[in-house]
């Protein structure tokens, strides 16, 4: 069904149980899935974020600047994508780290033609960094590269929740997974699906979100069986 996606693990991902940092079980859990995908001939780049180190907001929140505390946001993902090197190798799987912020004794800067030479040779692809600019987030790093590889969709890898909820479960219990939904309504709606200039860029690109549960491990296999879990979020073209 897909020959090409963005894996989008926010750090929240990688944490698992653990109040902070990365869960050995749950990166290897991961790791799995991704070898699976792999072996479907599915062409796998990951992006990576950092919330389960650092976000930007929280030095805004003790008084930093927004920009620096958004560099070492930005910073903060390439421990995680090294950690997601590791995980996948560990598995045989071959990989690269490509990073919008020069750290060349550890990544290969990001180039666009030799990410997608690499997906071409089979290898997995872990993009760090974020965008390389402040004030963005790691959503719109997976917007931004999918676009610019050629993915088809994005996975939204979700820590603990199905999909998207019509509101937050712990506000209004009654709250339910909405299967389908576009890319507008997800924006009119503030429905938590990812930051309103990560969905607005995918909106005017056409490209499809699918949001799922990274806590079970068959949900990647099932996607890229064209089987419909969690939420989809699309726009159909005109005609
Ligand atoms: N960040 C940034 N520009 C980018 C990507 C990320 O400034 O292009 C910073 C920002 O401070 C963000 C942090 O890196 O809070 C971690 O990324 P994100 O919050 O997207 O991680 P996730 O929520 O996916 O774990």
């Amino acid at each position: 069904m897909f020959s090409r996606v963005v894996l989008k693990l926010s750090g929240e991902a990688l944490m698992g149980d653990e109040p902070y940092g990365i869960d050995p079980a749950r990166m290897a859990a991961i790791a799995r899935q991704v070898h699976d995908a792999h072996e479907r001939e599915v062409d796998v780049a990951i992006v990576v974020g950092a919330g389960n180190i650092f976000r930007g907001l929280q030095g805004m929140a003790i008084g930093m600047d927004r920009a620096t505390a958004d560099y070492m946001g930005m910073i903060a993902t390439m421990l995680n994508a090294l950690a997601i090197q590791d995980a996948l190798e560990k598995l045989g799987l071959t990989t690269r780290v490509q990073s919008a912020i020069a750290m060349q004794e550890v990544a290969e800067p990001y180039i666009r033609r030799r990410a997608i030479r690499h997906l071409e040779k089979r290898r997995i692809v872990i993009f760090a960094g974020g965008t390389g600019n402040p004030f963005f987030t790691t959503d719109t790093t997976a917007a931004l590269r999918a676009l610019e590889i050629g993915a088809e969709c994005i996975l939204m890898a979700k820590n603990a929740v199905e999909g998207v909820l019509s509101a937050d479960p712990r506000v209004d219990p009654s709250a339910t997974l909405i299967p389908r939904i576009s890319h507008m309504e997800a924006i009119e709606r503030g429905l938590k699906v990812m930051d309103t200039t990560a969905l607005t860029l995918c909106m005017d690109n056409g490209l499809p979100i699918f949001v799922f549960n990274m806590g079970d491990e068959r949900n990647i296999g099932r996607l890229l069986e064209g089987e419909r879990i969690g939420t989809m979020v699309v726009t159909e073209s005109p005609e």
